[in-house]
């Protein structure tokens, strides 16, 4: 049975019983704990956590997930990809226990010409909570396991929670029996690779008021209404019905594994189909065929690669397919060769990849291609610390430069001990994986302190249950009289706020813009009878809900204020209005200059300034940026009108309109607004001008590069625009007077004059040479006799080290003759000592060696240094006691 089929029987099944089909969300969806989604419920949490109601009872979906904590096992377990579907059914209050089991035991069992997936119940095994009797008789009643094939199982396996506290619940797992070829007998308990996991049936009852960890928690009561969730890996149950010994060798998978052997002529299944634990060439087939298909998956919803979060691990992933494939002998570029055929097999499901193809081709080769610089640029890192290890006389790469290589040039580690062993080095792998592991702690620290917002927003949540949403009339007015409903300082209720107090202020009705969609809040004020308060910040910390951050600056504000008057500054908004525009147009210019895979990424606008960020690999030439610059401006004397409806998900994409990658929209009702007709339409719920002729002027000032793949592009609009070009005229009217010039003659005037200034610096650098050489004579003049050794032992105050370098050769080549000569000279310069020995052939006769002198004299100078027998150098950075170290030297000769 094919994926698709397997994907459609399951949504079929549900649909058939009552449950609403809801797409699968992108993979980047908004969650604060979360990097990409994991599972099919993420999606509906704010249903499970209460704190949205759901539009339906019932729901079903196959979910886009990825799993970063997976991607060791891959291609060495059977089951673990780091993306797959999970095939879910989701109960907000309706069916329970029974009804899970019931409608999950139907599907897996009922025959595959009556629209089941027909696995022998003889071959179903489960496992439930040990005290979970309820879920236990269940499985007996309706499925009429026997009491062997129910085991129980602790709560690290069969409890869930999110971590936080909020709901929580036993599970109940399926798992299909494989066959004793695979594995002892037992069941799960005994064997997860013969006892296939393919459904979790979680059954959400409880409150949990604390979180410590996945078995401890404390559970503060049962939660009013309970639900269900649960997830099937549609790849297993692939890989089962299809037949195959693992997930890799599905039809949606194995095409790519079938290329890679095409590519590198190594043969796939070599070490015979049940060699699981992996002939090192079938993981490689494996690894490469899993990772390609995640990094499609990732690209088409939006990641690009980078060096942290999300674009790390596709880099990572990318990487890895690449490196998987050398390994296995092909060198050449193999992402162009690999990914089209798995866009060829995921695009029936997901048509966003055979749109989108330019842009994700664009971004996975440009990839590959860095990384094969970074190969060439490592290697060279890599002989240099090589040649290092051997030069001190070592045979061991200590573990910071391999972390260096690894963390700077994403060199693997592996790579680094292949490289090593071939240079006959060892690497220093436990300092390596120390530093590893700090950085993982670092990481996951960070994640730790992410987490924990869920209970934040409980105090808005009773609010908005409490009063309803707040009437939202931005779009209609600048002014209302509203009523008080809830006034808040850190957090909780208080009864007054006094005069320079910052609280937070909830209104029956406001005009006020929350932040949203890249604008910024809206700036004003709140009238009441006594006082007034300044808004600073706008949110909206749950849907529905406006929260206004607001400082006294008048009057004390009583939380049963009778009645206020809510004033956005009118000022404040024609700029904001002016700045979201211009960036819709800026936008569209952009994508007409360089084409439709430009698309923005994120974007932040303020009154007078906007920045969009959109994926583009390169650097935009100034020609690129003026061509933008002037697009733009010609859309707004070209006085388009600005307008927005609202429409279905499916309408607005008809339309052509652009969403956001990673937002989530209501398929239902979603803002679009247009400039100029089609020319740009885009999801928006910002607030806009309305011709395109208001937003004034827009002067592009910057662009640059924010992180791997992505690029930035700042304006100005409205008369901040106007103000900057005054500015700029301003300063080239002064730079005119003040070269005597005229604005059209300054750029090769300017020119002139850096053209001298470097001339002249070339000559006072000849002439300070000169002077110094000319010392040369005067030193060598002042030799000292120590036993027997004509000695030049002197400080130089403002010489450097290539100074120094330099008098020193040429004083001994002034004390030419057969007797032994020593030059040892400091110089001091920006707090820094600058130590050179040279010595004539004859001194070195006498035993004497520049290297020892400068060991001699280096402590002194809190320094170090070092060399041959005839010229050595070094430096410190104390320069206090050089007299001492002159001494020392002197001291080494009469001795030597
Ligand atoms: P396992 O113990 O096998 O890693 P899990 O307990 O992590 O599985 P759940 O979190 O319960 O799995 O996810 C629900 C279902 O999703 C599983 O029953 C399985 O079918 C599927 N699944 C989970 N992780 C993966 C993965 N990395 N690749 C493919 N399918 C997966
Ligand atoms: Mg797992």
């Amino acid at each position: 049975m094919s994926s698709a089929e397997i994907r459609n029987r399951f949504l079929a099944h549900f649909e058939a019983r009552g449950h609403t089909v809801v797409p699968s969300a992108s993979l980047l969806l908004d969650d604060p704990n979360l990097l990409f989604v994991n599972a099919g419920m993420v999606p509906f949490k704010p249903y499970f956590l209460g704190q949205e109601t759901p539009p339906f009872q019932r729901a079903t979906s196959v979910q886009k997930c990825v799993r970063t904590l997976d991607i060791e096992e891959v291609g060495k377990t059977t089951r673990h990809g780091t993306f797959f579907q999970m095939n879910g059914n989701f109960s907000f209050g309706d069916y329970f226990k029974e009804g899970a089991i019931q409608y999950a035991w139907e599907l897996i069992t009922n025959a595959q010409a009556d629209g089941g997936f027909g696995f022998d119940p003889d071959k179903i095994w489960v496992t439930v909570l040990p005290d979970d009797a309820e879920a236990r008789d269940a499985w007996k009643r309706i499925a009429g396991l026997p009491e062997e094939r129910i085991q129980p199982r602790g709560l690290k396996d069969n409890y869930w929670n999110m971590g936080v506290p909020g709901p929580g619940g036993p599970c109940s797992e399926i798992y299909v029996d494989r066959g004793p070829e695979f594995g002892p007998d037992g069941g799960p308990e005994a064997d997860e690779d013969r006892f296939l996991e393919i459904w979790n049936l979680v059954f959400m009852q409880e409150e949990l008021s604390a979180v410590r960890a996945k078995d401890d928690f404390d559970i503060a009561g049962p939660l009013p209404s309970r639900n269900i969730d649960t997830g099937m890996g549609l790849e297993r149950v692939a890989y089962l019905l299809q037949d195959k010994h693992n997930m890799y060798e599905i039809d949606t998978i194995f095409p790519v594994i079938e290329k890679a052997m095409e590519l590198s002529g190594k043969k796939y299944g070599a070490a015979g189909p049940n060699n699981t634990a992996g002939h090192l060439d079938d993981v490689r087939f494996r690894v490469v065929a899993d990772h390609v298909r995640s990094s499609l998956m990732l690209i088409g919803d939006g990641v690009t690669p980078g060096n942290e979060g999300r674009g790390y691990v596709l880099r990572r992933l990318l990487r890895r397919a690449v490196r998987n494939m050398r390994l296995l002998g092909y060198q050449d570029p193999s992402l162009p060769e690999l990914l089209p055929v798995s866009r060829d097999k995921m695009g029936e499901s997901y048509p966003e990849l055979v749109s989108g193809w330019d842009r994700i081709a664009q971004v996975a080769y440009a990839e590959e291609e860095a990384f094969r610089k970074t190969l060439q640029a490592g290697t060279q890192i890599f002989d240099l610390a090589a040649g290092e290890v051997k030069e001190a006389g070592a045979s061991t790469i200590p573990g910071d430069k391999a972390f260096a290589l690894h963390d700077t040039f994403g060199f693997p580690i592996d790579l680094t001990l292949e490289m090593a062993a071939e240079a006959g080095l060892s690497v220093d792998e436990r300092g390596f994986r120390q530093l590893m592991a700090e950085q993982r702690e670092r990481a996951k620290a960070d994640a730790r302190a992410k987490k924990g917002q869920h209970a934040d927003t409980a105090v808005y949540r009773d609010i908005l249950d409490a009063n309803g949403p707040t009437e939202w009339l931005a779009y209609e007015t600048l002014e209302t009289e509203s009523r008080p409903l809830a006034l808040l300082r850190e957090g909780a209720a208080v009864p007054v706020l006094g005069g320079g107090e910052i609280g937070e202020l909830v209104l029956d009705r406001t005009p006020f813009y929350a932040e949203s969609g890249g604008q910024v809040a809206d700036a004003g004020v709140i009238e009441f009878e006594g006082g007034t308060v300044e808004v600073l910040d706008v949110q909206r910390p749950v849907r529905g809900l406006v929260v206004h951050q607001v400082r006294v600056v008048d009057g004390e504000l009583p939380a049963d204020a009778r009645l206020l008057h809510a004033k956005v500054d009118p000022q404040w908004r024609i700029g904001a209005r002016q700045a979201h525009s211009g960036t819709h147009i800026v936008h569209a210019a952009l994508r007409e200059v360089l084409g439709p895979t430009a698309l923005q990424s994120g974007s932040y606008n303020r009154p007078g300034y906007l920045r969009l960020d959109f994926g583009w690999l390169n650097a935009l030439s100034p020609e690129q940026v003026r061509e933008i610059e002037q697009v733009s401006n010609n859309a707004l004397r070209a006085d388009l009108p600005v307008g927005w409806q609202y429409m279905t998900l499916g309408e607005a994409k008809d339309w052509g309109a652009i969403a956001l990658f990673g937002e989530t929209y209501d398929d239902q009702k979603v803002r679009v607004v247009e400039i100029g007709g089609p020319w740009s339409r885009e999801l928006c719920g910002g607030t806009h001008v309305e011709h395109s002729s208001q937003v004034g002027t827009v002067v592009v000032t910057g662009e640059a590069s924010v992180g791997s793949g992505n690029r930035r592009i700042e304006a100005l609009t409205g008369v901040e625009g106007f103000a900057y070009l005054a500015r700029e005229r301003d300063v080239v009217g002064q730079l005119s007077t003040l070269l005597k010039t005229q604005p059209g003659d300054l750029v090769g005037r300017v020119g002139d004059l850096v053209e001298r200034l470097k001339q002249t610096e070339k000559e006072m650098e000849r002439i300070r040479l000169a002077q110094l050489l000319s010392g040369g004579a005067a030193l060598a003049d002042g030799a000292t006799d120590v036993n027997g050794v004509r000695l030049v032992a002197q400080r130089l105050d403002g010489a450097g080290g290539g100074d120094v370098r330099t008098l020193a050769t040429d004083v001994r080549a002034r004390l030419a003759g057969d007797a032994p000569a020593v030059v040892v000279l400091v110089g001091a310069a920006d707090g820094k000592a600058a130590i050179v020995a040279a010595l004539n052939d004859a001194a070195q006769a006498r035993g004497l060696a520049a290297g020892d002198l400068v060991r001699a004299a280096a402590p002194f100078l809190d320094g170090k240094g070092g060399g041959k027998a005839d010229l050595a150098q070094g430096g410190g950075t104390d320069v206090t006691r050089i007299d001492e170290a002159l001494a020392a030297v002197t001291a080494a000769v009469a001795q030597g």
